[in-house]
């Protein structure tokens, strides 16, 4: 069976009142970007609160592999469509039968399955009503394939007749990613580390329709170049949701060092994380973003005890610090890591800044008084050390 067309589902976008045409317009632009990505030529048009996508010489897995890619996507529906006529007109009856029977025998060649048929009839110059209608082609399609079985209740195919500005018959519905089209809320940073749980987090508030950017603490040469490449690739994975993603890679070294020399053993991650997280704060405000994403998730490991992270949340001053996970058992997490392509990469065995210099015992219940009082210890230097940071952030524009 050779489709030529797609019709796009979205749920959410549909309800938005007077700002429906931003978030369509932003639909249909996500959708163009993926498309230019795929061999074919697509036709894509917004007629009456869908999408159309009329597509030639394409191949059919990669197109709708990467429409999975399109965020407020709800149902991708390979169909076949049948234009007016130059007198405004659709097929009658009998043309709309034979549409039907054709693409049931093009799309089911084992004819021993049940059916049920629905049909929405917009236009209303046809002699019968949709309900008349769906039982009229019913009979006609058991009349021609005689293995074929009525079952309205749960049928194996069910077959979308629509009479509108076109005739669009389909009957499988491939699951969108949901959520929000990219470029209908704003920009967030996202920490991105090399373990599993961080590209989740930027996956997740990046469905909601939000553009990413993140910032990658680095620590050579105790972390090694694979460690680096590691989460490009990882910023590439959400960059395939997202269409790019600019990668801050932030010299951490230096302070991490010198938080060795002057703190506490035991509180090295909590002050480290603190560290980070008052950078990012930097970086995102300087760079139109309006909060910062992190992977944590309460009781995971001690630094994400409930006291950690009020120690780690606390330095951030300019914006809201979003933890989608923030609930999620690791399981629920590794899910989606495979769901998303993530996974793979995300195990991959290299040395992530944080479990170089990791504490034996590391503290589970910070206090956040005592942790401010030792960071004093870092005063002669660290802004200082956090400036030259800031000064040699290598930028990577990660697209796909
Ligand atoms: P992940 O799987 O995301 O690495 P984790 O379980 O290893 O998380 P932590 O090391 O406590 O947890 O880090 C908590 C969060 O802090 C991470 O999810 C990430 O958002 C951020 N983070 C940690 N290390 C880095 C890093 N080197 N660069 C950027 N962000 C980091
Ligand atoms: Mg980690």
């Amino acid at each position: 069976m050779q489709y030529h067309a797609f019709i796009i589902k979205y749920a959410e976008i549909g309800v938005k009142g007077k700002n429906r045409y931003v978030f369509e317009d932003a639909l249909v632009r996500q959708i163009k970007r993926v498309l230019s990505k795929c061999d074919g030529s697509f036709e894509i048009s917004k007629v009456a609160g869908r999408v159309y996508i009329e597509a030639e010489n394409f191949d059919f897995n990669e197109t709708v592999d990467q429409l999975k890619t399109v965020f407020g996507v709800t149902g991708i529906c390979p169909a076949v469509t049948i234009k007016r006529d130059g007198e405004n007109r659709l097929p009658d009856l009998d043309g709309v039968t034979k549409a039907v029977l054709d693409f049931i025998d093009g799309v089911y060649p084992d004819k021993n399955k049940t059916f049920k048929v629905k049909v929405r009839r917009v236009d209303k110059r046809y002699p019968l009503d949709s309900m008349e209608m769906a039982a009229e082609l019913g009979a006609r399609i058991l009349d021609a394939y005689k293995e074929m079985k009525v079952d309205v209740h749960d049928p194996e195919i069910l077959l979308n007749v629509e009479i509108r500005e076109k005739l669009n018959i389909f009957s499988e519905v491939i699951p969108g990613p949901g959520g929000m089209p990219i470029g209908t809320a704003g920009k967030a940073m996202l920490l991105l580390s090399g373990g599993i749980d961080s590209p989740v987090a930027g996956y997740m508030v990046a469905k909601r329709g939000v553009d990413i950017e993140a910032v990658y603490f680095n620590a050579p040469p105790y972390t090694s170049e694979k460690a680096k490449q590691k989460v490009v690739d990882l910023a590439g994975v959400i960059a395939r949701f997202t269409g790019k993603v600019r990668l801050h890679v932030i010299n951490f070294t230096d302070i991490q060092m010198y938080i060795y020399e002057k703190c506490p053993h035991d509180e090295l991650t909590i002050i480290m994380r603190r560290y980070m997280m008052r950078i990012a704060d930097k970086i995102a405000a300087d760079n139109g973003c309006m909060g910062l994403i992190t992977g944590e998730s309460i009781g995971q490991v001690a630094s994400q005890t409930m006291q950690s992270l009020m120690c780690t949340g606390e330095v951030v001053t300019d914006m809201p610090v979003y933890r989608p996970l923030i609930a999620f058992d690791k399981q629920d997490i590794v899910d989606i890591s495979v769901k998303i392509d993530a996974y793979e990469t995300s195990i991959l065995p290299y040395e992530d800044c944080c479990t170089i210099f990791v504490a034996k015992h590391p503290v589970t219940k910070p206090r956040a008084d005592i942790i401010r009082k030792h960071e004093e210890n870092l005063l002669e230097k660290i802004d200082e050390l956090v400036q030259t940071a800031l000064d040699t952030d290598e930028i990577i524009e990660i697209e796909k």
